[in-house]
């Protein structure tokens, strides 16, 4: 079986109770740091790893943690980004329900490392197992001395908060999630300034997604070379696959960096459903072009996902048979991220709108032949505009469905209705 990091004890019974998560090796890599090394050779040493963000961007952890000023008169922080709304995603949610500890190992180990010594996970509102879970483990963690003051007696201190969220989409951008857990409307703000020198409260502000944080914790007992020995070069460690769709066998896969998609479809989610010729997939979550089946030998890593047209995004793993109708499925999307616009940006408010309408004709038997260069004409108008990448999110699954099955498109416009309704 492949190398499990962030998955290792989630099949362990009692898997979220300290005294599992101690008897499989938790906490070593905490008690580790805190005798033999110090913030800054911690910091190197999740550089070395080459560990990079599993929340969609995929920037170097370690580099992102070096940008946080050493001295700072406000108090820095540190956001736990677990609003995992991204369509098609579910992995953050398996890590929090079922090992809550490896992600507050993670989340001390990173406060060590920056010398922040408040850390706040904002989770999606809906999971609200998944917060009574963190509740739970961080009073546990507590009252067993890993969390509060003199953390296993040395003089580092740790407050770990939860805030539910409440529901929006675009909380999961960074700086909206700051807003809302300042009390105010979640809406992204006008970068720079970067929350790593001015982000929450004001204050120096480290964001990590679930996944990325719960890899330190092996990185700091393995070191940085074994972790930079699974997976690919620039692509190191494991990703957390969430299979979706029309597969035999949907759910999360944990494996190294640079499985095929062939493998994941085929061996692990058990190929398509009755057989059925694979159409199309989106490799990492909504908000990232389609593939076809011509790329089913593409290596899941961040460079070869990039070459071939899409991005790993946040590993989101959404399989479609030939039976998908493709602008049915630009419409589904489309329709989300209209509802989830913020509206602060008239290009994504107004753009998401008009896209859906165009795309609601088109589905029905009302669609024109010139509204497949109006659909790519309102996409280059978003394209660049606005304040943050939702605009560009938006418009991916409509430019990239217009561009791979254009003829498709057409077959609506031309038989004047959808030829894969029932
Ligand atoms: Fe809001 Fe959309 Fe602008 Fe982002 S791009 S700030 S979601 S309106």
């Amino acid at each position: 079986m492949a190398e499990r990091i962030v998955f290792k004890n989630v099949e362990a019974p009692n898997s979220r109770e300290l005294e599992t998560y101690r008897a499989r090796g938790g906490y070593r890599a905490l008690e580790k740091a805190l005798k033999e090394i110090k913030p800054d050779d911690l910091i190197d040493i999740v550089k070395r790893s080459g560990l990079r963000g599993r929340g969609g961007a995929g920037f170097p952890a370690g580099l992102k943690w070096s940008f946080v000023p050493k001295e700072s008169k406000l108090p820095k922080y540190l956001c736990c980004n677990a609003d995992e709304s991204e369509p098609g995603t579910f992995k953050d949610r398996v890590i929090i329900e079922k090992d809550p500890h490896l992600l507050l190992e993670g989340i001390t180990l990173t406060c060590y490392a920056i010398g922040i010594h408040t850390a706040y996970i904002y989770i999606r509102g809906e999971m609200v197992f998944g917060a009574r879970v963190l509740e739970q483990a961080i009073a546990e963690a507590q009252r067993a001395g890993f969390l509060g003051n003199n953390i296993l007696g040395s003089d580092f201190h740790l407050e770990i908060y939860v805030h539910r969220g409440a529901g929006a989409y675009i909380c999961g951008e960074e700086t909206a999630l700051m807003e809302s857990l300042e009390g105010k409307r979640g809406e992204p703000r006008v970068k720079p300034p970067f929350p790593a020198t001015r982000g929450l409260f004001g204050g120096p502000t480290v964001i990590n997604n679930v996944e990325t944080l719960a890899n330190i914790p092996d990185i700091v007992l393995k070191g940085p070379e074994w972790f930079a020995a699974i997976g690919t070069e620039k692509s190191t460690g494991t990703r957390v696959f969430c299979v979706s769709g029309h597969v035999n066998r949907p759910g999360t896969y944990e494996l190294p960096m640079g499985v095929t998609a062939r493998d994941l479809i085929y061996e692990h989610a058990g190929g398509i459903r009755g057989g059925r010729p694979l159409k199309a997939f989106i490799p990492g979550g909504s908000s990232v072009p389609f593939l076809t089946a011509e790329h089913l030998d593409v290596k899941l890593d961040f460079e070869s996902v990039a070459q071939a047209g899409s991005l790993l995004g946040s590993a989101g793993f959404i399989v479609m048979d030939d039976t998908t109708c493709m602008v049915w499925a630009a419409l589904n999307l489309c329709h989300f991220y209209e509802h989830e616009s913020c509206g602060q940006c008239t290009p994504c408010r107004e753009g998401t709108r008009w896209m859906s309408v165009v795309l609601e004709r088109i589905e029905h038997g009302r669609g024109r032949q010139q509204d497949l260069d109006l659909l790519l004409d309102v996409c280059s108008n978003i394209r660049g505009q606005t304040l943050c990448p939702f605009g560009d999110a938006a418009l991916t699954p409509v430019e990239s469905t217009v561009k791979l099955f254009r003829s498709e498109y057409e077959s609506h416009i031309q038989g004047k209705g959808c030829p894969f309704a029932p």
